[in-house]
């Protein structure tokens, strides 16, 4: 276990970098920043910071050589930069986790074979290889990049009449997987915690709407059968198992309604701390946040139970100039992450609103 007064080095400088070194600091920890952008949100609140490239290796020796663990904020870690700090310090969650989550077809192969529904899928390496998965998969489908994509960016929906060489344009022909579309009927996640001697704990499911590919607002509990909401949450710790993962690991999934009951179809996982979970910060005992600090130090768990109804919006670009009035807003939380520039897009902040729990 880590004694308070360790120290936490924190690979990237955003928002939830932010919140996982406030919640760090309320267990004693310090934290170092690692991030190339020297105007990240996370230095505000961070005891040392580092400004350099993933890629340097002097200053990733330094950071490693001052530090006690190594976590990460996102998942877009290069893999070489993960592998030299990990010569000189744990790096938490490992490397499997990063691999397979930097890489939709390894990730969507990992369910497989565990035997969690993914959606019909093919590997895209040409246009030859993506006219073969459109007759195998039919229209409409959506391509997406193998790497690098977020917030809707690297997919592109190929409809009816839509062209598949302007498809494989549009994605700058990278390597791609083709995926069925997949009518859902919701859309939720599971956040579960996995500590470092393998137990688990995974907070209620969320149920998440997106708007313009950007999650808008995050809901607990999902519109779930309770069956539904236990499957969910077991297919979130058979993932964390099979990657012998430490820490807070994200797992999005679609609600397919059928005539027999509801079905679960996993999207993706993200090995970080999770947007869809900002509403543990107030709802539940002990934070998304907290439980990821607690994992990677060796601490005991906390409790992941909630104690109230939450919805968390998030406030993107000029939603964030409201401030005043949410804050005045009873029954309401509001977060705000020290951005100094609003641009439309930009998650600039969260408001965490409560009912008592009915269920
Ligand atoms: P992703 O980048 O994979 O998280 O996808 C972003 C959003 O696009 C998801 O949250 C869904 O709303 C939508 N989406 C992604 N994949 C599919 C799919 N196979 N079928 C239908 N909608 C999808």
């Amino acid at each position: 276990m880590l004694k308070p007064g360790s120290t936490i080095g924190i690979l990237g400088g955003g928002q939830l970098g932010r919140m996982l070194a406030t919640a760090a600091a309320e267990l004693g920890f310090r934290c170092h920043v690692y991030c190339p952008d020297g105007e990240s949100p996370a230095f505000d609140v961070a005891a040392a910071r580092t400004v350099a490239a993933y890629e340097n290796q002097s200053a990733l020796s330094a950071f490693a050589g001052s530090v006690d663990v190594v976590t990460y904020e996102f998942e877009n870690v290069p893999a070489a930069t993960a592998d030299f700090l990990g010569e000189q310090v744990d790096v938490l969650p490992g490397p499997r986790a990063l691999s397979v989550s930097q890489d939709r077809l390894s990730e969507k192969e990992l369910m497989q074979s565990l035997g969690i529904p993914v959606a019909p899928f093919a590997a895209v390496e040409d246009l030859a290889g993506l006219e073969a998965a459109l007759e195998a998969l039919g229209r409409p489908s959506i391509l997406k990049t193998r790497r690098f994509g977020y917030d809707g960016k690297g997919q592109v929906a190929i409809r009816a009449g839509d062209d598949a060489a302007a498809a494989f344009e549009a994605i700058a022909g990278k390597p791609a997987v083709l995926e069925g579309f997949v009518t859902f009927a919701r859309e939720v996640s599971a956040l579960v915690v996995r500590g470092r001697s393998g137990e688990t704990a995974v907070y209620d499911i969320v149920e998440n709407v997106h708007r313009n590919h950007i999650l808008a607002t995050s809901t607990v509990p999902a519109q779930l059968s309770e069956a539904t909401a236990d499957a969910a949450r077991a297919i979130a710790a058979k993932v964390a198992d099979a990657l012998g993962y430490v820490g807070l690991l994200a797992v999005e999934m679609f609600v397919v309604e059928e005539a027999d009951g509801e079905r679960l179809i996993v999207n993706e996982i993200a090995p970080r701390v999770h947007n869809s979970g900002h509403w543990t910060q107030d709802g539940c005992l002990v934070s998304q946040f907290e439980n990821h600090i607690r994992a990677i130090a060796g601490w005991p768990l906390g409790s992941t139970e909630r104690h109230s109804d939450a919805v968390m919006t998030n406030l993107i670009g000029a939603e964030a100039d409201d401030w005043a009035a949410l804050a005045a807003e009873p029954g309401a939380r509001l977060h705000l992450y020290g951005k100094s520039e609003s641009r439309a897009g930009r998650k600039m902040g969260h408001v965490n609103r409560f009912l008592p729990r009915r269920r």
